[in-house]
């Protein structure tokens, strides 16, 4: 696990790593990002409370992080674009350990992203509906 302390996330809330940021709330930082940006525009936004996956994150933050992209996306006059809620997880290709959204404009074909694959055939859905209600119940 990331330790806040050395988390680069972390570290631009506490000024220590300076990013060309476009938000910054109470709760929610964004910024233009130059690490392999997608497109022209492309924006991570990210919680001040460090937490590691969406489901560390607060409500309140959560709540916020949607409208202020929202801001963001009519600022930049987007009508295509792309919102990467968290990747969860190294499996899912989580490669910084903070919760982050990304907004990527699809300016044109060859800009932002592009779908790397198809879903797999053969995914047994079967019974995970009645699981899900059955813990909701109980979380
Ligand atoms: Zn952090």
């Amino acid at each position: 696990m990331v330790e806040a302390a050395h988390c680069m996330l972390c570290r631009i809330v506490r000024g220590v790593l300076r990013v060309d940021s476009v938000v910054n709330t109470a709760r929610i930082i964004g910024f233009v990002t130059q690490h392999e940006p997608y497109a022209r525009g492309h924006c991570v936004f990210f919680p001040k409370r460090h937490a590691i996956s969406l489901h560390d994150m607060n409500d309140e933050d959560l709540a916020e992080i949607l409208p202020v992209i929202k801001r963001v996306a009519t600022a930049l006059d987007l009508k295509t674009y792309n919102i990467i809620l968290p990747n969860n997880g190294a499996l899912a290709g989580q490669t910084v350990f903070h919760a982050h959204v990304h907004l990527i404009p699809k300016w044109t074909e060859a800009d932002g992203l592009r779908r790397a694959g198809e879903p797999p055939a053969g995914i047994d859905q079967t019974g995970i509906a009645q699981r899900i209600r059955e813990r909701l119940r109980i979380i």
